[in-house]
């Protein structure tokens, strides 16, 4: 794919698409480096107004049935899947990933689309007579003006995470972009009004950790959901939580993979390589850290042999930024030098064609140990690190040792053995031969340590929970009008 001009970045407020006189900054397609569009700057002036906005059509959309409030997902998913080709190209255009990955990403939002409709026959209430006459009940009902903010590296599924649940839960919403890939969130905007999503229910507003700061600030925001870096996850948790927000905010990962010599050879060694490598290692639940217990050589060989067949720019897309390639190669770099060996080298990349993109290369790293800053530190690249275990122990204690905790997973055919991991790691969302444990709906997707802060989780039932608060009512319609001693 050519990267190719972008309409200017707007704006999503009370149903229109504008952009006032506010600094600007490029958008530049990581696939060649080539300036694609601008986006606005937005300050707290735009996002007071999109407040007004969603605090003006909050009654409305929050007096209808839940059941009326989700035939509009019904439209907007039916709308993803028509667009699912425009919309996968905008993903590769805007984050380089490769086509075959965008189009996975808009399928997962459909998915999350498909959880949004089924919440009726999920939030059903309580009711009970707790005395002849006496009833209690408890309702879900929506918070009011909420704010999501998203990253990078899934600008079509990490919005769909949370707008979808917390609107069809009675919300009006904030998104808040990456600045990196503002134009899936304008086809979002798009999509929901076409879809009949009333004016003020979902609005836009595009900047940088000025607007992040605003809405963490912001009285008339009740919640804000976070996904981002963990240095950023805690200053915003910090800072919406000092302001009295409810708020849930996903960090960054350090993801281990503890691999047994009794495990199935040819699928290991591609599930390995495929979760280090797929979206170029910029996926929050990428492999970074793969354990080797006692003999795994065999293993390590396959996984060499399976990299060296990834080739930037057909199976592999671009990472984000000269920043993060620059970022990655350093610590490929420094492994070395600290005495690790390279297997696979991915420095360097070039595509003929679009030689400014920013391209590494699949890359292995053998005999790292776990005080090395590649052991311990969010690469975000398409990197793996091996350090070397004598037991599953060892392999254990080795992945407690990280800061992190979204995702872990172990590869063997030992039942007895896959379980001491699966209890024994520390980590949020555990794999057993599976390299890229994400729970499917349903199940809510969050990790542990600093990979999450907040109570709960930020996607199905867990996020019904964060949406929401419980309103107790107790009636009483007895004619005898007895009391008891709870009345
Ligand atoms: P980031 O933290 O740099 O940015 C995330 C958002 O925060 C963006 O909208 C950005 O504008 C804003 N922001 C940046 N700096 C800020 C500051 N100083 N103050 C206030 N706001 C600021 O993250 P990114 O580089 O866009 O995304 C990659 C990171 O996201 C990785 O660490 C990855 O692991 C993580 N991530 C985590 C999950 C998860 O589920 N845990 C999912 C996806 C991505």
């Amino acid at each position: 794919m050519h990267a190719s001009k972008q309409p200017q970045v707007k704006n999503f407020i009370n149903g229109k698409f504008e952009r006032n006189g506010q600094a600007s900054m490029d958008v530049i397609s990581p696939l060649d480096g080539s300036v694609i569009s601008s986006l606005p700057m937005s300050t707290a002036q735009e996002l007071n107004q999109a407040v007004a906005a969603a605090k003006a059509a909050y009654p409305a959309w929050s007096g209808l049935t839940l059941k009326e409030r989700i035939q509009v997902f019904f439209r907007y998913r039916q709308l993803l899947e028509e667009n699912m080709e425009d919309l996968s190209q905008l993903v590769q255009l805007e984050n380089g990933k490769t086509l075959g990955e965008s189009r996975a990403e808009v399928m997962k939002s459909m998915e999350l689309c498909e959880f949004t409709v089924s919440l009726p026959q999920i939030v059903t209430n309580e009711i009970q007579e707790v005395s002849r006459g006496v009833e209690c009940r408890i309702e879900r009902k929506p918070l009011g003006v909420v704010a999501c903010i998203s990253p990078f590296n899934f600008p079509n599924m990490v919005p769909h995470w949370t707008v979808p649940n917390a609107i069809a839960l009675g919300n009006c919403v904030i998104l808040k972009p990456s600045e990196m890939v503002p134009l899936s969130a304008m086809r979002m905007a798009e999509l929901l009004k076409e879809a009949g999503l009333p004016d003020g229910v979902f609005n836009v507003v595009n900047g940088g950790k000025e607007i992040v700061e605003a809405i963490c600030d912001h009285p008339d925001i009740k919640a804000t959901s976070f996904v981002g870096s963990t240095r950023v996850a805690k200053i915003v948790y910090r800072r919406a939580t000092s302001n009295l927000q409810r708020c849930v905010a996903l960090g960054g990962a350090k993801n281990h993979l503890i691999v047994l010599p009794d495990a199935n050879l040819a699928m290991t060694a591609s599930n390995v390589v495929a979760s280090m490598s797929g979206c170029a290692g910029q996926r929050c639940m990428a492999a970074s850290v793969m354990v080797g217990v006692d003999r795994v050589q065999h293993i390590i060989d396959r996984m060499v042999e399976e990299a060296k067949a990834i080739v930037p720019g057909e199976n592999l897309g671009s990472v984000i930024s000269k920043e993060a390639k620059e970022r990655i190669e350093r610590y490929i770099t420094e492994a070395e030098q600290q005495g690790a060996t390279i297997l696979v080298d991915g420095r360097g990349a070039t595509v003929p064609g679009r030689e400014g993109g920013f391209y590494v290369g699949p890359t292995i790293i053998d005999h790292v140990r776990p005080d090395m800053s590649v052991a311990k530190e969010e690469i975000f690249g398409p990197v793996i690190s091996i350090i070397r275990a004598k037991d599953v122990e060892e392999a254990i204690q080795i992945e407690n040792g990280s800061n992190y905790g979204n995702a872990a997973a172990v590869f063997t055919e030992n039942g007895g053995l896959a379980k001491r991991v699966m209890e024994g790691a520390s980590a949020g969302m555990i794999g057993v031969n599976i390299g890229v444990p994400v729970p499917r709906e349903p199940f809510s997707f969050g990790g542990w340590n600093e990979s999450k802060f907040g109570v709960g989780d930020i996607t199905g039932k867990s996020s019904i929970e964060f949406w929401t608060q419980n309103k107790k009512t107790t009636t009483k319609w007895n004619p005898e009008d007895k009391t008891n001693w709870m009345s």
